[in-house]
């Protein structure tokens, strides 16, 4: 399965990708009516629900996948790919967390967080 491909990424660059953060930030989401946070906006642009962002639940819902894994496997998509991976940045930034890492805002966004941690889905599965 893969989300937008990469052809698709490279015609993107940090800057669209953070005026469409700014844009979109606050705006809730189509399943549930939840304000979205920046990292929320990526990621739902990440999988190309930009149109019709939606939350991580109910993004994983979308494309039925675990919201746990789900969240974790964007993160590493969006962290290989440097203008997402810039765009998360500057999302920290506004969280004042540091660069590269998922703040605490993004980790909360799974009501039920599996207490074991589940095996990290093998590089390159997108
Ligand atoms: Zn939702």
């Amino acid at each position: 399965m893969s989300f937008t491909t990469q052809t698709e990424d490279r015609y993107r660059t940090a800057g669209s990708l953070i005026r469409d953060l700014e844009r979109l930030c606050g705006v809730l989401c189509v399943g549930c009516s939840t304000p979205l946070n920046h990292h929320q906006v990526l990621m739902a642009v990440a999988t190309g629900f930009k149109d019709a962002p939606r939350c991580v639940p109910c993004l994983a819902a979308a494309l039925d996948r675990d919201p746990a894994q789900l969240r974790d496997s964007l993160f590493e998509y969006i962290r290989h790919l440097e203008c997402y991976a810039e765009a998360w940045n500057w999302a920290n930034r506004v969280e004042q967390s540091p660069d590269g890492v998922m703040p605490v805002v993004a980790k909360l966004l799974i009501d039920s967080e599996p207490d074991s941690h589940q095996a990290a889905s093998p590089g390159g599965a997108f």
